[in-house]
């Protein structure tokens, strides 16, 4: 039996913001961690962007944290939080005072396809996909990971086809005239675009793949990577008696269910009056912060957590940071300096601010999270000439 004052489960980047955190807070108290990815923590944005455009690998390694005992290629298989007591799948049990689950999530599968299809998560993933050396790629899913993706790949020479189901690339997302530019812009850099389109088999075909949509068209490849979403990994929480609904419920503490036990990152489900109830957020702010929260929660701060997550996206030459909900669904007002080039578009909900888009605009989130939290006014006649 292994004691520990704080355990952490998950070695990603929620997991690694937490240890730093309680570090600060509290300086020698042992602290473990328990990841089962075989590699020391990392920053994951980088995988689908910087690396492919001439950024190190070894940009990726996150600062290393004093008298971390960390446990790499080591799963947390069982959690009692009435012994407080975690087992690992190498056989040893934990016994510790707070424990962080920052498990993250597993990349959503195709029913068929099996190992063929990288379904790009992880560096191993990005090592796979950059050791390819035939030059045609597919691409499926035209999310943020699908569509950074096709975009890094082609700038560095490959052929990418992407099969996606909206009838535009980022049609859920982005209002309809900004897909369309972004859909142009991606043809325009040689990537062949599949809209409306889902896989219906993959298959070999001698050393390569041959993908198969749904229409009928046939695409052949030498590696085929997708970017599906994912699903949040519960499993621990669930068998332990956690509340759990799409992620694992905290309160504003980012404790669980269980005293004891936090939860913090994409598994965590959190409240947030200003983004609307409950909700669990798939970003690297949301990590970062979440993560800092927590690791200071479980050393004695009780502070509750009210930050509002932005997140960011780079594609070819675009890029953009966002605030609150980007459904293209909502209401949507842009106000472009440059059409499609330098611009906010607003996501409305009636009178309120739900979403802001800042497309290639940089430092003005503080900003987007006022107008979103509905602490500044809004005419939304006047939107529209809203950039000076
Ligand atoms: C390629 C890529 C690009 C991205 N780009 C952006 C971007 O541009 N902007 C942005 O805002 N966000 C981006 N993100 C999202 C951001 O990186 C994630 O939100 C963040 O990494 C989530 O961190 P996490 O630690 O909560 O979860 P994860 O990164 O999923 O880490 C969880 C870790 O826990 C481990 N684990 C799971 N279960 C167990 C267990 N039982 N025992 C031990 N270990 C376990 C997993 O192996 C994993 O290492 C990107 C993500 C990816 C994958």
């Amino acid at each position: 039996m292994g004691d520990t004052r704080y355990l952490i489960v998950g070695g990603g980047m929620t997991g690694h913001a937490a240890a730093a955190a309680i570090r600060e807070a509290d300086p020698d108290g042992p602290i473990t961690m328990l990841s089962a990815d075989e590699e020391r923590p990392y920053s994951r944005p980088p995988l689908s962007k910087g690396l492919w455009l001439g950024k190190p690998e070894e940009s990726v390694w996150l600062p290393d944290v004093a008298r971390l005992e960390l446990r790499a290629g080591t799963r947390a298989v069982a959690l009692d939080p009435r012994s407080r007591t975690v087992q690992d799948d190498q056989g040893e049990t934990h016994r510790y005072e707070k424990v962080l689950l920052a498990t993250g999530g597993t990349p959503r599968r195709l029913p068929f396809g099996g190992e063929r299809v990288i379904y790009f998560r992880t560096l191993a993933d990005y090592r796979r996909l950059r050791a390819v050396e035939g030059k045609r790629v597919v691409v499926i899913g035209g999310g943020f990971i699908g569509s950074e993706l096709a975009a890094a790949l082609a700038a560095t020479g490959k052929e990418v086809a992407m099969i996606f189901p909206e009838k535009a690339l980022g049609a859920r997302v982005y209002p309809a005239d900004l897909a369309a530019f972004l859909g142009r812009t991606f043809a325009e850099k040689g990537v062949r675009l599949l809209a409306g389109e889902t896989v219906a088999a993959i298959e070999p075909r001698g050393e390569a793949t041959a993908v198969r949509t749904a229409r009928g068209v046939e695409l052949v490849a030498d590696a085929v990577v997708a970017g599906l979403g994912i699903r949040p990994d519960t499993a621990l929480a669930e068998a332990a008696g956690l509340d759990c609904a799409d992620g694992i419920v905290v309160d504003e503490r980012l404790e669980t269910s269980a005293p004891g036990v936090f939860a913090a990152g994409d598994v965590a489900r959190f409240p947030s009056v200003v983004l609307g109830g409950r909700v669990r957020v798939e970003h690297e702010d949301a990590a970062l912060s979440q993560g800092r929260a927590a690791g200071r929660n479980m050393a004695g701060a009780a502070e509750p957590y009210r930050h509002v997550p932005f997140f960011y996206s780079d594609l070819f030459d675009l890029g953009y940071e966002a605030v609150g909900s980007l459904d293209a669904s909502l209401e949507t007002v842009a106000s472009w300096k440059t059409p499609f080039r330098e611009g906010i578009v607003y996501y409305l909900d009636g009178d309120r601010v739900r979403g802001v888009l800042l497309w290639g605009i940089f430092g003005q989130v503080d900003a987007a999270r006022e107008l979103v939290a509905g602490r500044v006014p809004i005419v939304k006649s006047a939107l529209e000439h809203a950039l000076p």
